[in-house]
């Protein structure tokens, strides 16, 4: 990228993140914490899913479905079969845009294709349901591309750190990685702290499970370290689906 294109590119996202779409006030009773996977590659469910049965907590897989079935850049990602099993364990499948494109790239026309696209492919595992939570590929958005997606999921996750409370956009949720390239256990704990003590939202997020797992990824240890950590402070692991009402006190 050039350097022009990268601080437009960070000028956008900026402006983005100042622009609250959906602004509205967390008033959960009690703090409630999700755990995500985004694209998502098989590991994500094959070792990531005994784990969370061990903590008797669900997740919610952010998928794309221009990876299902494929091997990109020696990554394995999900099939069918993952879905249905997934599903049937009752984990959420959302939406993670069908191309896994950065959203400002796409002009409007093609974010409506995309997303049409992602939402029909995702259907048949959703019992005919559309998804109902959207991440953004990349956490890359723009003012524009908030306002499409804004209206057509309950909620919308970025990669934004942080937990979310107080006054939130339900268009840009932040999240917490737990993402090799940045593990820090004492942040984390931090940030489980301040969800206990602010009631609020904190939405972990990471890519790969593995013994050897890429930058983006974690090993079945991180993430059993972390969700044995979110039940020490009793927080409740919900799907982003279930947990949102939670978090908005409803
Ligand atoms: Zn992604």
């Amino acid at each position: 990228m050039s350097l022009s294109n990268l601080l437009k590119t960070k000028l956008t996202s900026l402006m983005a993140r100042k622009l609250a779409v959906r602004p509205a006030r967390l008033a959960g009773h009690r703090p409630v914490a999700s755990i995500s996977y985004d694209d998502f590659p098989k590991n994500a469910w094959t070792l990531g899913g005994p784990v969370m049965a061990k903590h008797g907590v669900r997740g919610t897989y952010y998928t794309a479905g221009g990876f299902c079935g494929r091997t990109v850049n020696g990554t394995v990602f999900y099939d069918e079969t993952d879905l249905k099993d997934l599903a049937a364990a009752g984990h959420e499948i959302a939406c993670h845009g069908f191309g896994h494109q950065p959203t400002p790239t796409l002009t409007t026309e093609e974010l409506a294709q995309d997303a049409e696209r992602n939402k029909e492919f995702l259907r048949p595992f959703l019992g005919g349901d559309a998804p109902v939570s959207f991440a953004f590929p990349y956490g890359r958005v723009s003012p524009r591309t908030k306002r499409f997606y804004a209206p057509r999921f309950a909620s919308v996750r970025g990669v934004h750190p942080g937990i979310n409370a107080g006054r939130v956009d339900l268009a840009q949720l932040n999240t917490v990685s737990l993402e090799t390239r940045c593990w820090d256990k004492a942040r984390i704990e931090t940030e489980i702290q301040r969800t206990l003590h602010e009631n609020g939202w904190l939405i972990l997020y990471t890519h790969d499970v593995s013994d050897s797992p890429s930058p983006y990824g974690s090993t079945p240890e991180m993430l059993d370290w972390a969700l044995t950590r979110v039940a020490a402070a009793r927080i409740r692991v919900m799907p982003v689906c279930d947990a949102l009402p939670v978090a908005l006190g409803l």
